[in-house]
């Protein structure tokens, strides 16, 4: 199967191309609706196609089998990711008041493509999808319980295609089934974000209603006392930009960029100390947490740009836990093996490298073979759809 996935942004169109699960191609369109970039989505999707057939990947978007779209937030409708019709537009397009600056440009994106080529099948994931199987006590906030039944506030957990990615290759490693593994995951970077997984599920993440939850980011705060926002507005101060965008790694050293960080805490500089240090402080809360919670982890996995960079960050998260069963091998872990535990461990602490996109492609795949299968048709590409838009078809 050929198959482009695609993660839109506002003013960015990032694609990668698969033939056959293979990456063979990939790109990023920047500054869209910008003087110095083209003018809408449409046009970026013009320089993608562009560039994939000067690589010689595909000659036209025609050639594709089905195009696989990441999108932010399913909010509680959509738990797996599915084929999108007008009634997933719809849908999608009914939850950007709970993700205003993300599922807008998703939405563009799907829609684009779908003009483009109108009989391409095209997928939707979610990011959200993975963390739907928390449970109340997971996701409800202790907050009048209309909020919840009218408004959908709760926690719904972010980079679940990531989380989930990197469980599956874990349990791979194991030698277990995915569905009897155990495993904390931290996904690492400029967003970061825990996972509890228990029985290849997960049962509980750090963000929440919105990725601003949790762990210490490159600009996000994560946890903060919630009269902490309030008093900002009092103080007629944007909370919603300060918690954002200037504040986490940044906001406590003037640096999102963890390796500049860890230089400049090497060499002695106290803000970048204490940035690194309450980075580290906040996710070996949650490693404890979800140690509590899940009650056996059968390995902790590190991922992310950081997760899967940064020796400095793995050796800190992990020190002094050897009454968990956890602890690493200084060696290994700065050599970025596989799994750097020690020999002395009973806990595996994986190094494994993310990769949402080849589990959009994967997603997009196991869908449009089943909706091929259900549908008793061999191809879409065989005009299975009479010229009509694949839009207009039922059924999805
Ligand atoms: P991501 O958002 O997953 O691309 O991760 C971005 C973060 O990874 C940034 O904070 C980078 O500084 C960090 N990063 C990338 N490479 C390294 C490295 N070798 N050591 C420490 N941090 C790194």
């Amino acid at each position: 199967m050929k198959i482009l996935v695609l993660n839109a942004g506002s003013s960015s169109l990032k694609y990668r191309f698969f033939d056959g699960m293979k990456a063979v191609a990939e790109g990023v369109v920047e500054h869209i609706g910008e003087t110095r970039g083209p003018k809408d989505h449409a046009e970026a999707l013009e320089t993608a196609e562009k560039s994939l057939a000067k690589s010689g990947a595909l000659d036209s978007f025609e050639e594709l089998d089905g195009a696989g779209h990441r999108v932010v937030h399913g909010g509680e409708r959509f738990v797996e990711p599915v084929v999108i019709d007008d009634e997933v537009v719809k849908a999608i397009h009914a939850l950007i008041p709970l993700a205003p600056l993300h599922n807008p440009a998703n939405l563009v994106g799907i829609e684009t493509m779908r003009r483009k080529v109108p009989k391409l099948p095209q997928v939707a994931v979610f990011d959200t999808a993975f963390h739907q199987t928390m449970k109340k006590e997971a996701y409800l906030y202790a907050i009048p319980i209309e909020f919840y039944e009218k408004e959908g506030v709760r926690r719904y957990g972010f980079h679940g295609t990531s989380h989930f990615y990197v469980a599956k290759e874990a349990a791979k490693i194991l030698g277990e089934d995915m569905d009897k593994t155990n495993l904390i995951t931290l996904h690492l970077g400029n967003g970061a974000s825990a996972c509890a997984i228990e029985n290849g599920k997960s049962v509980d993440t750090s963000m929440g209603f919105t990725p601003l939850q949790g762990l210490v980011m490159g600009t996000r705060s994560g946890d903060v006392d919630p009269e902490i926002p309030l008093w900002m507005a009092k103080k007629g101060l944007d909370a919603d930009l300060i918690l954002n965008k200037k504040s986490g790694l940044k906001g406590l050293c003037g640096e999102n960029d963890m390796r500049l960080i860890e230089k400049r805490a090497l060499c002695g500089d106290e803000a970048a100390r204490d940035a690194l240090n309450v980075f580290i402080h906040r996710i070996r809360h949650y490693v404890g947490a979800y140690y509590a919670l899940l009650g056996r982890v059968d390995a902790i996995v590190f991922t992310g740009g950081i997760g899967e960079n940064s020796a400095l960050v793995r050796r800190l998260v992990c020190r002094s836990l050897e009454n968990l069963g956890i602890a690493i091998d200084a060696q290994k872990n700065i050599d970025n093996e596989c799994n750097i535990a020690s020999s002395k461990a009973s806990v595996p602490v994986f190094v494994i490298a993310t990769n949402e996109e080849l589990e959009i492609a994967r997603q997009t795949k196991t869908v449009l073979e089943a909706h091929l299968s259900s549908s008793g048709v061999k191809s879409f590409k065989a005009n299975n759809f009479k010229g009509e838009q694949y839009g207009n078809q039922s059924g999805s």
